[in-house]
């Protein structure tokens, strides 16, 4: 299908003026509220010429497209595995063209779904080490800040392993995976150009980068795990850092993507500055987190 055909068909879906088979149910919603629950439907949505949402309103679920296949990021929760599925059929692509899946990190609001889009395409999946394990046992170690009190996720097979800075590349499409770890230890970050009609756009889909922890865990405790709160900045700064038109997020609320994107949208969804503010709001969390440990202790 033609990319204007395409385009056609996204706008008729937003405008409600088609009525598209969804496997999930209730209806997509073509406007997302902020703090929507992680599987309340979401219609398809462009964002910027090869690249598309296909997530739920709570989580992203990112589609970069090309004639030799695409690359999906991030499987949400593993009951929006056939939300993800219904929105990239929506949009007129096949599942089964999915050549590469891809994840942010290794947590079950973004890992979910993998195991069963990997089925339905017959995909590669593709993860940094320390996310690659935990993908394919369903969970975390106690690495993860948050491993006593997350939940599993459907184990994935036959990960194969990324270094940092590798490019992934599909046809025409050119993935970098920056490692960013802190919320996991696995964390990554992804960046790509997105051109159209000579206008090209740095892509960032800025993994989580809160400091969320379970009751044992703390970032502070250097015996403990050294070098990972250096390790955690470090990956803060080389965000804020990143050549960034579009800012997209695993959690679409922490960059206010539901104001930018879609029929509602009230900002402009380019923005050179969204990564160095995305940095700064996470290094609040983070010494506030580092306080909060102190008066713990
Ligand atoms: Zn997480």
């Amino acid at each position: 299908m033609p990319i204007a055909t395409r385009l056609a068909l996204a706008t008729a879906l937003l405008c409600g003026a088609a009525a598209p088979a969804f496997a999930a149910d209730p209806q997509p919603a073509a406007t997302c509220p902020e703090g929507a629950d992680w599987n309340m439907p979401a219609a398809p949505l462009h964002i910027h010429a090869d690249t598309w949402y296909v997530g739920t309103c709570g989580l992203s679920a990112i589609l970069i497209t090309s004639p030799q296949g695409h690359v999906l990021i991030d499987g949400a929760t593993e009951k929006a595995g056939a939300m993800i599925e219904a929105n990239i059929r929506a949009l007129g692509f096949r599942v089964e063209d999915v050549r590469i899946i891809l994840n942010s990190h290794e947590h079950f609001d973004h890992a979910g779904g993998i195991a069963q889009l990997q089925r339905d395409s017959g995909a590669t999946v593709l993860a940094m080490p320390a996310a690659a394990t935990a993908l394919e046992h369903g969970k975390g170690d106690r690495g993860d800040p948050q491993f006593l009190s997350i939940d599993a996720f459907p184990a994935i097979q036959n990960v194969k392993r990324l270094r940092d800075g590798e490019v992934v590349t599909l046809g025409p499409i050119r993935l970098t995976a920056h490692a960013t770890p802190g919320h996991t230890p696995g964390a990554t970050t992804w960046t790509w150009d997105s051109c159209q009609d000579g206008r090209c756009h740095h892509m960032v889909y800025a993994d989580s980068l809160s400091a969320y922890t379970d009751d044992v865990y703390r970032y502070s405790d250097e015996a403990a795990h050294p070098g990972v709160l250096a390790r955690f900045r470090q990956a803060i700064a080389a965000v804020a850092a990143l050549p960034c038109d579009i800012l997209l997020t695993p959690h679409p609320d922490a960059s206010a993507m539901w104001k930018r994107l879609g029929p509602a949208a009230t900002q402009p969804l380019v923005d050179e500055a969204a990564c160095r503010r995305y940095g700064e709001a996470v290094t609040a969390r983070l010494d506030k987190r580092l306080a909060q440990e102190k008066v713990a202790r």
